[in-house]
């Protein structure tokens, strides 16, 4: 629900993504969530699932945002498949400044099409 002060979707360029203010490349979408193309892509093929809902990130979710995480992750890999990845993918969260998060609204990377490394930097 917006508040007076903070518009449908948050205050972040998600937001604008999600009220189509600025173009982005949506390849899914639902009354809950939407995915789209990175525009800074780290692998062939690299999207980002993020909710409608404006969590500023995975460390502020509540007990009542647990549904919707599990819907993440569902369409995730939903939207994976679709995207061609059967020799697998990465799912990764950035929280706050230890985890390189740069924007403040919650958001699945999904990344695939190249054979990714193990420990991330
Ligand atoms: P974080 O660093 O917060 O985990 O990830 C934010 C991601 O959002 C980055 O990978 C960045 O490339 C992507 N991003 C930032 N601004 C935009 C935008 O305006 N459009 C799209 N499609 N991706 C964006």
């Amino acid at each position: 629900m917006a508040s007076a002060t903070e518009p449908e979707g948050g205050n972040t360029i998600f937001g604008k993504i999600i009220r189509k203010e600025i173009p982005s490349d949506i390849i899914y979408e639902d009354e809950q969530c939407l995915a789209f193309k990175d525009i800074n892509p780290q692998a062939p093929v690299h999207f980002l699932v993020i909710p409608k809902k404006p969590i500023p990130g995975l460390s502020k979710a509540t007990e009542e945002d647990i549904p919707l995480l599990g819907h993440l992750m569902f369409i995730a890999q939903k939207v994976a498949k679709e995207q061609k990845l059967e020799n697998g993918f990465r799912v990764v969260v950035n929280d706050g400044s230890d985890g390189c998060q740069t924007v403040f609204h919650v958001h699945l990377h999904v990344l695939g099409k190249r054979q990714l490394s193990w420990p991330p930097g």
